[in-house]
């Protein structure tokens, strides 16, 4: 049954309830709880292992901004001389096996923003590289299963504190090593 318009107003663009306790999806599909609007270390977990790419989107579609992935050098599905990777191309010389994280790009200085804070655009892990968001890379991320599904209206709630956060001086990252940021990582993001 259809919404009554009357008694049924979809909240505007801006506009998020904080402060509520909900459960998003990780990338092995284990319940994250969050508390909307709050980037705190639930937060953390919950957009650096499942949830990177529903908060980039929120960040891009708030700002405007680019995304970018991180996406490992290496291909491990491949075996040297005898089996070569079939995973689909997702952008120059990137195929669907190997990006991992998905951050926001902030056209200022060109950091990377995730829900850790904003890093230098040359602060790529070893083993990684930063490639640009492409739609092929977008589709894949979307259906594929080692993504889980977006939940990009949880993370619209984070995108307004978690921009803030970084304007203040001396802030910029707080969760310095963790997740792919860590060295090694192996978790999707
Ligand atoms: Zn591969």
């Amino acid at each position: 049954m259809a919404a009554d318009p009357a008694c049924f107003t979809p909240l505007a663009p801006h506009t998020y309830i904080s402060g509520l306790r909900v459960v998003v999806a990780g990338g092995d599909r284990s319940p994250h709880p969050v508390t909307t609007g709050q980037v705190d270390a639930d937060a953390v977990h919950a957009y650096l292992y499942g949830q990177c790419h529903a908060l980039a989107q929120a960040i891009s579609e708030a700002t405007g901004w680019e995304m970018a992935a991180l996406a490992t050098v290496d291909c491990c599905c491949v075996v040297p001389y005898v089996a070569p990777c079939r995973a689909a191309p997702v952008g120059a010389n990137v195929r669907a096996c190997q990006p991992e994280h998905v951050m926001a790009v902030r056209p200022s200085d060109g950091a990377f923003v995730d829900i850790t804070g904003a890093r230098p655009a040359d602060c790529v892990p070893p083993g990684y590289r930063a490639v640009p968001m492409t739609a092929a890379l977008a589709a894949h991320i979307a259906t594929n299963w080692a993504w889980a599904a977006p939940n990009v209206e949880v993370a619209r709630t984070f995108v307004e504190p978690l921009l803030n956060s970084l304007s203040a001086p001396g802030s910029t990252v707080r969760a310095p090593d963790v997740g792919v940021w860590a060295r090694p990582a192996t978790e999707e993001g």
